[in-house]
């Protein structure tokens, strides 16, 4: 087993690895930039190293230093988390070619091929995993795009290659729409993501999202633990997930699952992964493969009692794992609540700040993934959260009913947050009943405030 793990990242997720890591008696290193000094992961890790100032690309992103002091620190290991280097390949292979350093993550050949979309959906494709209605080529002119809405009927979405989080996205629903959403999804594409390519998927009215957990070992073990329901997303990202979703039938749940699984083989993936598909009228497509530990990753954990970054660091130990998919039980209900610091009355905006009261609750049923005190400041130069609330109970009315307990005793004052966004939504017909889809929020929450 490793000796010293080096975290390369900050906040909640820094601190949740290295509490894998206490337990598996693994030494911490954290980094921590200008603006972190005081945070809670460079308290938990056993030592830890400033690497730069305040902004991401001068710190969290930068892959040199954190090589250097993970050399320095004697790290055996390093664990990207999610966001900033979790999905660059490049650092990935630049960790596995520094001696006595193991990348844990999957393999740099299998992450770059899914971080290229049309790749993705090709292997996935002769895999046998359904995808999205669309190319599996990037598309070169506005009028390969308008034959394509010939084809399948509009809308469709013009996606970027290196895209994701909705970055690089534009949705046509005609043929005078394409050349400037053509245009503008290279831009962006190229802009965020440093990759101008675009392709085209048929898009889906009110599809839900649903995601499945895959764990893989290096002696060709895969297994699935279940699905995750993340349709309700504001603007494309996350806000309240769970598990398992309320919307699927057994046959789906079992089919998506295996789906998941043969995607994984065929792409030679090992450890922890999430295969994300969109469902819509009982069918399911692929859309693609995140190859880090996911924010959600807790309600997953919760409902099958598999501590799922323990199982990434024994992966990259080359330890194999140790169930099969018939011992995978899924068991009660999950779901996990994002404490943003942001305004839900004022269109969401981040509200960086003084923590002055930070009071959340406990007792049963309740876990908190979080790296805050209060007399802390949230810094505005990273992503808003605060604190993960992951509530879970017998079943999903049960679950329901605690989570209004718990959202209602989370006393946080200092920063606005989206505790009343969650409440809104438990006294919520269309949530409450398990029937939102992606567009649920953005289309009928917002506009009928
Ligand atoms: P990511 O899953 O990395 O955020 P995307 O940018 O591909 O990647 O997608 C973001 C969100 O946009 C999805 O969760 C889904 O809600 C929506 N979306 C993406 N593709 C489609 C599609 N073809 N039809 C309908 N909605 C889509």
């Amino acid at each position: 087993m490793f000796e010293k793990l080096l975290v390369a990242n900050r906040g909640e997720i820094a601190v949740r690895i290295m509490i894998a890591c206490e337990e598996l008696g693994i030494d911490t290193v954290a980094i921590y930039s200008d603006a972190d000094r005081n945070s809670g992961h460079v308290d938990y890790a056993d030592e830890a190293y400033n690497v730069g100032p305040a902004p991401a690309s001068d710190s969290y992103l930068d892959q040199a230093t954190i090589i250097d002091v993970a050399q320095r620190a004697d790290a055996d290991a390093i664990h990207p988390g999610y966001g900033f280097l979790a999905e660059n390949a490049e650092f990935a292979r630049r960790v596995r070619g520094t001696d006595g350093i193991t990348w844990v993550g999957p393999p740099s050949d299998a992450m770059e091929q899914l971080g290229e979309k049309t790749k993705a959906r090709s292997i996935m494709q002769e895999a046998d995993v359904p995808v999205v209605p669309g190319t599996t080529n990037p598309v070169e002119s506005a009028e390969e795009i308008r034959d394509l809405g010939a084809e399948y009927g509009y809308p469709l979405a013009i996606k970027a290659e290196g895209g994701g989080g909705g970055r690089g996205m534009k949705i046509v629903h005609n043929d005078s729409a394409v050349e400037k959403a053509f245009e503008s999804a290279q831009r962006e594409g190229e802009a965020y993501f440093g990759n101008d390519s675009v392709y085209v998927e048929k898009y889906l009215e009110a599809p839900k999202h649903i995601e499945v957990q895959v764990l893989a070992d290096h002696h060709g073990n895969v297994r699935h633990l279940g699905e995750r329901e993340c349709s309700l997303q504001r603007r494309h990202q996350k806000v309240i997930e769970e598990a398992p979703s309320p919307a699927l039938s057994d046959d789906l749940r079992a089919d998506i699952g295996e789906a998941a699984r043969r995607g994984v083989r065929a792409a030679d993936y090992t450890n922890a992964g999430t295969v994300e598909f969109l469902v819509e009228d009982g069918e399911f497509y692929f859309m693609e493969v995140n190859t880090r530990i996911q924010v959600e990753h807790t309600v997953s954990e919760e409902v099958t009692g598999i501590d799922i970054v323990r199982w990434q660091i024994l992966v990259a130990a080359d330890e194999e794992l140790t169930f099969d998919q018939e011992d995978v039980d899924i068991e009660g209900h999950a779901i996990e609540y994002r404490i943003n610091a942001e305004n839900p009355a004022n269109d969401f905006a981040p509200t960086p700040g003084y923590l002055e009261t930070y009071d959340p609750p406990s007792s049963i049923g309740i876990r908190l993934d979080h790296a805050v005190n209060q007399g802390d400041t949230i810094a505005g130069d990273y992503d808003s959260m605060i604190a993960k609330l992951i509530v879970r109970a017998d079943d999903r009315e049960r679950c329901l009913a605690r989570s209004r307990r718990a959202l209602e005793h989370f006393t946080v004052s200092g920063v606005n947050t989206t505790i009343p966004f969650h409440l809104l939504m438990l006294n919520d017909d269309v949530f409450v009943a398990g029937d939102h889809t992606t567009k649920y929020i953005d289309e009928d929450v917002e506009e009928a405030d």
